[in-house]
């Protein structure tokens, strides 16, 4: 056996996932970690590869048939995700694509679904999502972000951050509060609007951020944006219920990303460890070597099944919330030890550009803190699963 087997039937569990996985994987591999991260370094997008992967399907697997896509769920999206990581290819921009498109799917009018919903899957249009901002953080009750109403529909007021690859994007999903609902005693009123980033009163600036992705992120302001009807999704004040439809689906995709560079990472020490002799034997026939990557295994292993797990669930409208959570939790983590020990594996390789390794660690780490934190996590277990008081 040259490469490790992470294929296992102990993680696939329809017939038509291998054929999924192998056919992304003969895509994205054509391009490889180093197209990858020449496009980063030269401040690019990867556009061949988005549009590559827009041209064979593998962005819209989740987008229903009528509207262009694949007709599957989160299981799909998970195998896509997770096989372009596994690349060396990790793209952000396809966990965004899982929480807008869902909601689009579920909430939105017929036309707002005809105008996105075939270019989401095709790769042609893009949609960033604005839910985070400084003054409320975690707490999504705090949001500040406001819409008024006006005679000609809404006028967004207020501020996000960290907002990824709106620069890159035709418009941006808001999470904003009503500025006119009578929300006294009610913790939000929350709703959900489509804004086209070209609007007049929108302003953004990069946050320089130590991701070595494509992806950049940026503070947003909103200074009386005017927007029409349309930009509303479902219903007027329904935003936190709605926005959930897209949030299990995140942390889903968000351990995708994460188990494919855990794999990348293992295939990359494994083939090391096979070949690199300084002593009389390979260095990975030292068990000092040998046995943190069998135990980064494991431990990848066990996410991608509680990743693929969480998947499930979601495509059956099952409540997914502890294992999507759960999932992106042991994500984090069985990626960055996997990467940690690929990295002292190589030597002083591992902390070469070349071998590809050591600029995963930001993009890795990111979802140790994002799209929720493992604090904000540990607090929906030791609330919803063990039945703990609430600290906070
Ligand atoms: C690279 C990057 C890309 C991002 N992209 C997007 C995006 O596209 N769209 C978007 O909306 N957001 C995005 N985010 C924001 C991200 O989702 C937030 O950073 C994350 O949700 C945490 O919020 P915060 O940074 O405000 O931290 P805070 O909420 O201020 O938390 C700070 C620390 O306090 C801890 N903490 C807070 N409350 C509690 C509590 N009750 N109990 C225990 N600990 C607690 C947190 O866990 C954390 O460790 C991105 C962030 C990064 C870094």
């Amino acid at each position: 056996m040259s490469q490790p087997d992470f294929s296992s039937s102990l993680i696939d569990s329809a017939e038509h996932h291998r054929p999924l996985r192998e056919s992304v994987a003969k895509l994205v591999g054509k391009f490889g970690r180093r197209y990858f991260q020449d496009a980063v370094a030269a401040g690019k997008q990867p556009v061949e590869l988005w549009q590559a992967l827009g041209d064979a399907g593998f962005l819209g697997v989740h987008v229903p048939e009528e509207y262009g896509g694949g007709g599957g769920g989160l299981a799909e999206l998970n195998i896509a995700i997770e096989e372009t990581a596994a690349q060396g290819c990790p793209l952000l921009s396809m966990v965004i694509a899982s929480i807008v498109a869902p909601i689009i799917n579920a909430f939105g009018s017929n036309s707002l679904k005809s105008a996105w919903l075939p270019g989401i899957a095709n790769g042609t249009k893009r949609m960033a999502f604005g839910i985070t901002e400084p003054n409320a953080g975690s707490n999504t009750h705090k949001i500040a972000t406001n819409a008024r109403r006006s005679a000609a529909g809404w006028v967004l007021n207020g501020g996000k951050y960290w907002t990824s690859a709106i620069d890159e994007s035709d418009a941006v999903m808001v999470v904003a509060r009503q500025a006119d609902a009578n929300s006294e005693g009610k913790r939000s009123a929350l709703s959900l609007y489509v804004v086209p980033t070209d609007a007049p009163g929108i302003t953004m600036h990069r946050i320089d951020a130590a991701l070595k992705t494509p992806e950049k992120q940026f503070s947003v302001f909103f200074d009386n944006v005017a927007l029409g009807p349309e930009a509303l999704i479902g219903e007027e004040g329904a935003g936190l219920q709605q926005v959930f439809v897209g949030l299990n689906p995140e942390r889903i995709s968000a351990a995708a990303i994460n188990n494919g560079i855990a794999r990348f990472a293992l295939s990359k020490a494994a083939a090391y460890a096979r070949d690199r002799s300084v002593w009389s034997t390979p260095i990975g026939a030292h068990q000092g070597i040998a046995h943190p990557l069998a135990e980064s295994y494991i431990g990848v292993q066990a996410a991608r099944l509680l990743t693929a797990r969480a998947a499930e669930l979601c495509d059956r409208g099952e409540d997914a919330a502890e294992a999507a959570n759960m999932a992106k939790f042991s994500a984090a983590d069985a990626s960055l030890k996997a990467l940690d020990q690929a990295i002292q594996v190589h030597g002083g390789n591992g902390l070469s550009h070349e071998y590809g390794l050591a600029d995963l660690w930001f993009i890795a780490r990111l979802h140790k803190t994002a799209p929720v934190s493992r604090e904000m996590i540990l607090n929906y277990i030791a609330q919803h699963s063990l039945g703990l008081p609430k600290s906070y």
